[in-house]
């Protein structure tokens, strides 16, 4: 029911908290800033910074109303931003969610669209600290922080494929076609905590998307599907590990899919990870 979040609890730590069901916010971040909302002085914790949020409706996934709430109080477009992660803080009875995003268009401008806020924007990474923090922002802050940049996936398509022991390879197109169709599920599903390989571990979060390239070459480059800024596919010219290696160079974090000797070495020079194949297979196919 809309609303029916609203209320007053006192968690398994004797605090009173906003949300019968918990509450979420936002936090957006780029590499050198996060928007931050400065609360109203007659609000709870008034004067004070944090990120645009509110109570959880009963029927609402944590992202859900973190969206929400931004729309409400901060005038974010759900469109224009991508969600990378979760970080659960829960007392007990009650848990607030921080839902962690990047920007998905070039530019984000957010405004302060509600009498909650006084001020809406972007603020630098750096000063953060320094400014009169809401404390349940105040405790998190640091882990916050920490969760950026978001993992960036790149799948070596060709060798993924090929690894599968059940005669796909020979159609190279239908291949990368159903194994696109399985990472676009896994980038709208994201990672459970269990699963996560070593590479992309993130401390302190409680789910996690990462940005997954798909980097198709020959036959299966003639690939046509949508876009997105969880999934893009990188269509190589002519040898897909330079094209894989490009991608690197852009994004050096970055978690190589691929068993390619060759190629884990030229992505390891330039300060990448390598997860395998049929590892990570088991991980989007469960
Ligand atoms: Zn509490």
């Amino acid at each position: 029911m809309i609303g029916d979040g609203d209320g007053w609890v006192t968690c398994a730590r004797g605090h009173r908290h906003w949300g019968r069901y918990g509450a979420a916010g936002l936090l957006i971040r780029t590499e050198g800033a996060v928007v931050l909302q400065h609360r109203a002085p007659w609000s709870h914790h008034g004067g004070t910074w944090g990120v645009p949020g509110g109570a959880r409706d009963s029927h609402e996934t944590v992202a859900a109303a973190a969206l929400r709430e931004a729309a409400e109080e901060a005038g974010i477009d759900a469109d224009s931003v991508r969600i990378t992660g979760v970080h659960t803080d829960d007392h007990g009875g009650w848990s607030y969610a921080t839902v962690l995003a990047e920007p998905s268009r070039q530019v984000v401008t957010p405004a302060s669209t509600s009498a909650e806020s006084v001020e809406v924007g972007w603020q630098p990474v750096e000063t953060v600290d320094q400014l009169p923090l809401h404390p349940g922002f105040a405790l998190t802050w640091a882990t916050l922080r920490a969760a950026y940049p978001p993992p960036e996936l790149v799948v070596d398509a060709a060798n993924v494929v090929g690894s599968r022991p059940d005669g796909w390879w020979h159609q190279r197109l239908s291949a990368a076609q159903r194994l696109h169709g399985q990472l676009a599920v896994f980038a709208e599903s994201g990672l459970e905590p269990g699963s996560w390989p070593q590479p992309i571990r993130v401390v302190g979060l409680s789910w996690l998307y990462p940005r997954t390239t798909m980097v198709v070459e020959g036959e299966a480059s003639r690939l046509s599907v949508p876009q997105s800024p969880s999934l893009r596919v990188v269509a190589a010219d002519g040898s897909g590990d330079d094209a894989i290696v490009d991608v690197v160079r852009e994004h050096p974090h970055a978690v190589v899919v691929t068993a390619d000797r060759e190629l884990r070495q030229r992505v390891g020079a330039l300060g990448a990870d390598v997860i395998g194949p049929r590892w990570f297979l088991n991980l989007i196919t469960d």
